[in-house]
């Protein structure tokens, strides 16, 4: 299918008063003719509900899979990320959100067909594709459609979400992503309020099913905003509510926040405030927590569960060491480790390469 301004979307009914429901995210957005719902992206045209991002993207980089972040997930490879425009939630302390928060559809210039992507990324190497920069939730369709072209080259999907997705719509999207990174923002239904504009169960309540109802490989993050975050209660809340619920294997990265957007007036997080976080975790009972955005040797190791020796060694996004087998296995006493492994190549290393689309098409 061709690229095009207003895609039929899914995920929606009418109401008896003339306007539409979308029913892909907790939003449930009601829209008469002409409106768009909070994300901007999802139109009622003319009694149907339309994507009006098909299609179209705000850029393409090849980044490390680390950068994601992911680290239990083929280790060292490439990855083409890429986003379209707005978002879903309105966090006033979004890092991203000249993206997430654009109203200017120009700035989407690039336009890429599903397979356009796929070609791209096996062409250069990608391990894998991931929907990120803005959340995937609300291109829904374009981002299944891209999952599917990349799955029939051999190329895995990775879905960098809120988790803000209806039961109705999550099954659907998340059958064709192999790993998702989720943003757990805080672990306070306040918090998600009044800096999210949005409610923390249904996120809890995606982490427990992509967990236990899905394949999906689940990584969590968490950005330590000072002073509205990073209490020990809170932490201590959220760790052990991942491990009583999600188990102890799934990885959880704290982040460093830096001020941005509507929260310009909080200060970067400190780097203890991460570390602290990390500590709080593994006191939870969490086997792999680590931190991001800082220079941390001990925050950037993975060891083994079992006996506790080193496996990968990372600064920031670069391995710097690296000891499990093909099968992901501890190579000193052989237990698995948790995460989608594969044979261990020269690491893609930190860099980050924009790339144009169109260059991939054949001539
Ligand atoms: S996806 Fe967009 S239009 Fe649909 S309910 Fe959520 S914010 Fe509203």
């Amino acid at each position: 299918m061709e690229p095009s301004s207003n895609h039929p979307a899914r995920y929606w009914h009418a109401l008896d008063d003339g306007r539409l429901q979308c029913d892909l995210c907790p939003r449930y957005c009601h829209l008469h003719e002409g409106q768009r719902g909070a994300c901007f992206v999802r139109m009622n045209d003319g009694g149907r509900l339309v994507l009006t991002t098909w299609g179209r993207s705000s850029g393409f980089c090849i980044d490390p899979i680390e950068k994601k972040p992911l680290n239990h997930f083929y280790p060292g490879s490439s990855v083409l990320s890429f986003g379209t425009a707005g978002c879903n939630l309105a966090c006033k302390f979004c890092q991203n959100w000249d993206i997430s928060k654009s109203r200017d559809m120009d700035r989407l210039m690039d336009q890429a067909r599903p397979d356009d992507i796929a070609l791209a990324a096996q062409r250069n190497g990608c391990r894998s594709v991931a929907f990120t920069y803005n959340d995937p939730v609300i291109f829904a369709e374009y981002a299944m459609d891209i999952a599917d072209a990349c799955h029939e080259r051999g190329i895995a999907t990775v879905a960098v979400t809120a988790g803000y997705i209806t039961p109705d719509a999550r099954g659907d999207f998340f059958s064709r992503m192999d790993a998702a990174n989720v943003d757990l923002k805080a672990f306070s239904p306040a918090f998600y309020r009044q800096l999210c504009g949005a409610d923390l169960q249904p996120v809890l309540d995606t982490l427990v099913w992509l967990r236990h109802h899905s394949d999906v490989w689940l990584e969590i993050t968490t950005l330590l905003i000072p002073g509205h975050n990073d209490s020990e209660a809170e932490l201590q809340a959220l760790s052990r509510w991942v491990r009583s619920e999600l188990g102890d294997e799934v990885p959880l990265h704290f982040t460093a926040f830096h001020p941005d957007h509507k929260m310009r007036d909080v200060p970067a997080t400190p780097p203890e405030t991460l570390s602290r976080a990390r500590r709080l975790a593994q006191d939870a009972g969490l086997k792999h927590v680590y931190t991001g955005n800082v220079h941390d040797p001990a925050g950037g190791t993975t060891r083994c569960g079992q006996c506790g020796e080193v496996l990968i060694v990372r600064d920031w996004y670069r391995i710097l060491d690296y000891h499990l087998t093909a099968e992901g296995a501890c190579s000193h006493c052989g237990t698995r480790l948790a995460g989608r492994f594969g044979p261990y190549g020269k690491p893609f290393g930190p860099r980050r390469i924009p790339i144009a689309i169109h260059a991939a098409r054949p001539a």
